[in-house]
């Protein structure tokens, strides 16, 4: 499966607020929540699945 575009799910810890994005090829857009480990927490969370990122940018800063 050649896929040149990054996809991604933009997630928002529902513990520490922040948001990032989750870079997976599945559809998760029917999830309401992911369960998920938070870099910032430092453990797995509730995320809330806000939306889909058709380009995944790691400089957004
Ligand atoms: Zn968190």
């Amino acid at each position: 499966m050649a896929d040149n575009n990054r996809h991604g799910w933009l997630l928002k810890c529902t513990v520490c607020g922040m948001k990032w994005v989750l870079e997976v090829s599945f559809d998760i857009r029917d999830v309401k929540s992911i369960y998920h480990y938070c870099k910032t927490c430092k453990k797995n969370t509730f995320h809330e699945v806000l939306g889909r990122v058709e380009n995944v940018n790691n400089n957004d800063e």
